[in-house]
């Protein structure tokens, strides 16, 4: 278990904080003494991801940006920085993704996984850097990305091309930044049970038993398990990692590599 204070004073702004594994990391964030921004298209989930981090008595905020958009997505981290006097925490973790075997994609489709998954992070620490690098703690970039962006994904080119490019990209501000004190890792989920992306990509196209056996562990993770780790790229137990990146897959990645 993480002290209470472990994140106490900092700020955090999550994309894809509405639902899903971001709204967890938002809300152990939060639980952590850390004031959260979530972001995203959708109001609705905005309004009731906000609802469940108050309810846990965070600092929070929702503010509605798409990741596409470098203006709105800046104005939207230069509105949480005015509310909460900075920034400490940026996690990438917006993303698109939808099954298609690769003869198939239209270069639409292409574009818009890219456009989300890699412009999107781009563009997220872009408009961080300059108030990242004023943390007083030490900035820290966090982007979710997945082991199938390195052995490739079939059926799924648009998303592993873009996750790789967020692997290469993290690495290089690793190095462009770490004199700012900002340190920029990355993780690598495996299925993680109880998420849209599992249920479209797994239980929807009848392959959750196959994607199961995949693992080393034989299971799905836990949006917990990506938040805790999340919680410790976050915080000063990490502070002298940085160009990491963190698998939290269940073994799946060395089942494949192994087998
Ligand atoms: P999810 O429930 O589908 O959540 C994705 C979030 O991204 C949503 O809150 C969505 O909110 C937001 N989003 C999508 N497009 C956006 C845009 N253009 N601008 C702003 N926000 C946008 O996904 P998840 O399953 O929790 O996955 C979270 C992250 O973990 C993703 O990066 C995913 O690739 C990664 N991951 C997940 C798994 C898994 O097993 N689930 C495994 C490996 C990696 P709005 O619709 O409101 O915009």
């Amino acid at each position: 278990m993480f002290r209470v204070d472990t994140l106490k004073g900092r700020v955090a702004f999550i994309t894809g904080g509405g639902g899903g594994i971001g709204l967890e990391i938002a809300s152990c964030y939060a639980r952590l003494g850390a004031s959260v921004a979530i972001a995203g298209r959708n109001e609705e989930r905005l309004q009731s991801g906000l609802e469940r981090l108050r309810a846990d008595g965070g600092d929070a905020i929702a503010l509605r940006a798409d990741v596409r958009n470098y203006e709105e997505l800046k104005a939207a981290i230069d509105a949480a920085v005015a509310k909460f006097g900075g920034l400490d925490i940026l996690v990438n973790n917006a993303a698109g993704n939808f099954h298609c075997p690769t003869a198939e994609l239209s270069p639409n489709g292409w574009r818009t996984v890219v456009d989300i998954d890699l412009n999107g992070t781009f563009y997220g620490c872009h408009a961080a850097y300059g108030h990242l690098r004023r943390s007083r703690f030490g900035g820290s970039i966090i982007s979710i990305i997945t082991m199938l962006g390195l052995s490739g994904w079939p059926g799924a080119a648009h998303a592993a091309a873009a996750k790789a490019g967020i692997l290469s990209l993290s690495r290089t501000l690793a190095v462009e930044w770490g004199g700012d004190n900002i340190r920029v890792n990355t993780i690598s989920p495996g299925p993680i049970g109880d998420t849209e992306g599992v249920k479209r990509l797994y239980v929807d196209t009848g392959r959750e038993d196959l994607e199961r056996r995949k693992t080393a562990l034989g299971r799905f993770g836990k949006k917990q398990d990506i938040a805790n780790a999340a919680v410790f790229l976050a915080s000063d137990l990490a502070g002298y990692v940085t160009g990491e990146n963190m698998i939290v897959d269940g073994g799946r990645w060395l089942k494949y590599v192994a087998a």
